[in-house]
């Protein structure tokens, strides 16, 4: 297995329509989408930036994995995503260097990517997402 490149990084924040200004005011990024994942509790807006993307995360309630982030080490970089061509083999590829992963099968993605997440002590305590776009 072999990170293709960085899909994008992942960015927790309070409020998304304020941390907008910044990205598309000041650094001149176009905003891609929105989408909301009930899953995770989160509503995602995409802001590509040349081959990669900064993803804004927004949570949209008191208790989701991104408010509890927020609480605990306030707004700020919240994860990294690493492109992979094929996310099962990488998921497989991972536990079989010992790697202990968060998602040990796929789930959805915003962007309808299939992701998973490795647990941050296996990777130095950088939360490193996995993501296979399907398109
Ligand atoms: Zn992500």
């Amino acid at each position: 297995m072999k990170a293709l490149k960085v899909d994008h990084i992942g960015i927790a924040v309070k409020n998304l329509e304020e941390t907008l200004a910044f990205y598309q005011e000041v650094l001149g990024l176009e905003l891609a989408g929105t989408e909301t994942v009930e899953e995770q509790k989160v509503k995602v807006a995409f802001l590509p930036v040349g081959d990669t993307e900064v993803e804004l995360l927004e949570s949209t309630t008191d208790d989701g994995p991104i408010a509890k982030f927020i609480e605990k080490n306030g707004e700020g970089i919240q994860h990294i995503a690493f492109k992979v061509e094929n996310i099962e083999e990488a998921i497989e590829y991972m536990q079989s260097k010992g790697m202990k992963m968060i998602d040990e099968k796929p789930r959805y993605g915003a962007g309808g990517a299939k992701i998973a997440f490795v647990h941050p002590k296996s990777s130095h305590r950088v939360l490193v997402e996995l993501s296979e776009r399907t398109k």
